[in-house]
């Protein structure tokens, strides 16, 4: 529990359900080959208590492989693990005390929902009352008591999932590892488990690592996210610096499927740098430290461009499509300058949709344009 001024009294009743039960967690160079090919690659990371860490990553990217060697289900080829201030990396999975949930539930289909909840207390040998007391209030915070005499295949994918999550929390494990645990569900259950899953975090401080390949659940979910890519971490940041500062090309286009823009450092200016583009417009960017004339890419995400009157941007164009996708909507610019350069993708808000055909101009606040050289991160 985190130190506070004011502690309440000591209580008979059941403390609060283990309020910052989350330990730091940290991993210091892991590495794994397997027969040659590097699957994890240097993978160093420092996780507070009570963070909610995502590895986000295409398929391929290491993010198992890692989570796994956290678990202890994988032997890491050097490198370790310490949870807790313990060192953990030659350990039993069954020792590190840490609670996991993987995309298929593994629930035991004979036992009823609280027996498969209860499991893990069996195990350890805790005593039935507090078993009872336990597994009960688990099933309560997961909305699950109606359940309780169910059988899993009596029961949704979504609810079979949150049993899993309860059968993981019910021994209050300070770290919870996750991978891709709503893979196999539909959109709108997966909503609905996101919403869950950081709510029990919250309200327990747990720390939890969690693995998905999907750039809008790591968004909703992460305090922090570790950009994964070819076995090395790209970006360890909270969602917010990602999305504003991507710090290679790759992280820019992976969160935010940013617009890359060509074009030659121009000047320093007190608003930042300018960036003269292939187009012919000129782009301000934060400040960066290259010289001037140095060939640039200007990185902007489509949310963060707006409108303007043709001419007073950075791009003059034409709008050559428009798709509502709910309250956004989806607009594409072709520059008028320039023989084949690319679209230009703009995100609105649906009450600001211009005509497909209309002449308008691009403009970005500087804060959210990035700037890569050409030699940087060839993917
Ligand atoms: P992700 O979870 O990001 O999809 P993985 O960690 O599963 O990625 O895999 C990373 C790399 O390691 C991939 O190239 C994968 O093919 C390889 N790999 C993973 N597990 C094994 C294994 N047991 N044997 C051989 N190669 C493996
Ligand atoms: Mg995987």
């Amino acid at each position: 529990m985190p130190e506070t001024d004011v502690m309440p009294e000591p209580s008979l009743a059941a403390p609060p359900p283990a309020a910052g039960t989350g330990k730091p967690l940290s991993v210091t160079r892991l590495r794994k080959t397997y027969a040659g090919v590097t699957a994890v690659d240097e993978v160093s990371m420092e996780i507070a208590a009570g963070e909610f860490v995502t590895f986000l990553g295409a398929s391929g990217s290491g993010k198992t492989t890692t989570l796994m060697m956290v678990a202890g289900f994988c032997e890491p080829d050097s490198g370790s693990i310490v949870v807790g201030g313990r060192d953990v990396t030659r350990l039993a999975p069954q020792k590190r005390g840490l609670g996991f949930v993987f995309q298929q539930y593994l629930l035991f289909p004979h036992m009823t929902v609280w027996d498969n909840v209860a499991f893990p207390l069996t195990l350890r040998g805790v005593s039935k009352a507090d078993q009872r007391r336990r597994v009960g209030e688990t099933l309560e915070m997961a909305g699950l008591s109606a359940m309780a005499r169910r059988r899993p295949r009596e029961l949704s994918g979504g609810q079979q999932q949150r049993v899993a999550l309860c059968r993981a929390l019910v021994y209050r494990p300070p770290v919870i590892l996750m991978d891709e645990p709503l893979g196999a569900l539909d959109k709108k259950l997966r909503d609905q488990l996101q919403t869950e899953i950081k709510r029990i975090q919250q309200e327990l401080g747990l720390t939890v690592i969690y693995v998905t390949h999907d750039q809008e659940e790591a968004l909703v979910l992460s305090d922090r996210i570790a950009v994964m890519r070819d076995g090395r971490i790209d970006q360890f940041d909270t969602p917010r610096e990602l999305f504003e500062r991507p710090r290679t090309p790759f992280v820019a286009d992976f969160l935010g499927a940013a617009n890359f823009l060509p074009g030659r450092l121009a000047e320093q200016t007190p608003q930042g740098t300018s960036v003269r583009l292939d187009t012919g417009g000129l782009i301000t960017a934060r400040p960066q430290a290259l010289p001037d004339g140095t060939r640039v890419r200007a990185a902007i995400q489509p949310g963060r461009l707006a409108l303007c009157p043709p001419h007073d941007g950075f791009c003059t164009g034409t709008v050559d499509s428009v798709t509502y996708v709910g309250t956004l909507v989806r607009v594409t610019v072709r520059p008028m300058s320039g023989a084949d350069t690319e679209l230009v993708r703009l995100e609105l808000p649906s009450g600001r949709a211009p005509a497909v055909g209309e002449r308008v101009g691009l403009t970005a606040d500087p804060a959210n344009v990035s700037v890569f050289t050409d030699a940087e991160d060839g993917e």
